[in-house]
């Protein structure tokens, strides 16, 4: 028994505009609290990130998917945890080829974090700024949630996309960013006529995490240099609210004040 309380409702939601609408988990802690973005169009809908896995995402944006026949593409930025559980749900999976085992094989299967990625990864975590006193990834689990065997399920298939790749939803395209740093294959979707960007964990409005075992700072300033380049209007970060390119010129720089720091 975990002494957790059920929740009444697992994911919340919240619409962005016409064609995006925002979900996330407020029972995952914050660190794990990853933004998953569903975006419709005319012939193809994106879902952008799944969450942990804990409860199904496709009935939680039912209404959101079943108004037309058009196909889904998940898409995963990369292939961390709290990113890619629901991934399995939909038959039509993109990701980076190096972040695609990942998901076919998703390591996670507990939700007690030193249980989970050992004491040495929970411990970096906590230098690099990230406390981690919750005894589980969660403050609640959903109704009929089960803990004693729980392990992220796989995915059949991944699509593999890199850098130029585009996913196009009949009345907008997205074009794929490879944007290493916080992991090898992290991608963005860039949608250059609105100027938005999806950008997963290569940017976000909080501590950026660069010194996991597959980061890598070095990548990670390249990164920061190109996205200062992008005509952006909107980022719609894997985590934390969007920002616009004031914001984005403000993080990044930063970025690179401090890890190119003399
Ligand atoms: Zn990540």
């Amino acid at each position: 028994m975990t002494g957790l309380p059920i929740a009444g409702r697992w994911f919340e939601r919240s619409r962005v505009d016409h064609a995006i609408t925002l979900l996330w988990e407020p029972h995952v802690i914050p660190l794990m609290r990853c933004n998953i973005w569903h975006v419709r169009g005319r012939s193809r809908d994106l879902v952008i990130d799944t969450g942990m896995g804990l409860a199904s995402l496709t009935a939680a944006i039912d209404d959101l998917l079943v108004a037309t026949e058009r196909p889904v593409t998940a898409v995963a930025t990369h292939g961390h945890d709290d990113h890619i559980g629901n991934h399995h749900e939909f038959a039509d999976v993109v990701a980076h080829a190096i972040e695609a085992p990942l998901l076919l094989d998703p390591p996670l299967r507990s939700l007690v974090p030193r249980e989970a990625w050992g004491d040495d990864a929970i411990d970096a975590l906590e230098a690099m700024g990230y406390p981690m006193p919750d005894p589980y990834f969660v403050d609640a689990l959903p109704a009929g949630f089960v803990m004693d065997g729980f392990r992220q399920r796989p995915v059949a298939a991944v699509r593999t996309v890199g850098e130029g790749d585009v996913l196009d939803l009949g009345d907008r395209t997205f074009e794929v960013l490879h944007l290493p740093g916080h992991s090898p294959g992290s991608i963005g979707l860039w949608e250059a006529a609105t100027g938005t960007l999806f950008s997963g964990d290569a940017i976000y409005d909080g501590p950026l995490l660069d010194e996991l075992p597959e980061s890598d700072i070095q990548a990670y300033c390249l990164t920061m240099e190109r996205l200062l380049q992008l005509p952006v209007e909107v980022v719609h970060g894997g985590h934390d609210p969007s920002f616009g390119r004031s914001r984005l010129r403000e993080l990044a720089t930063a970025y690179l004040r401090h890890r190119r720091a003399p």
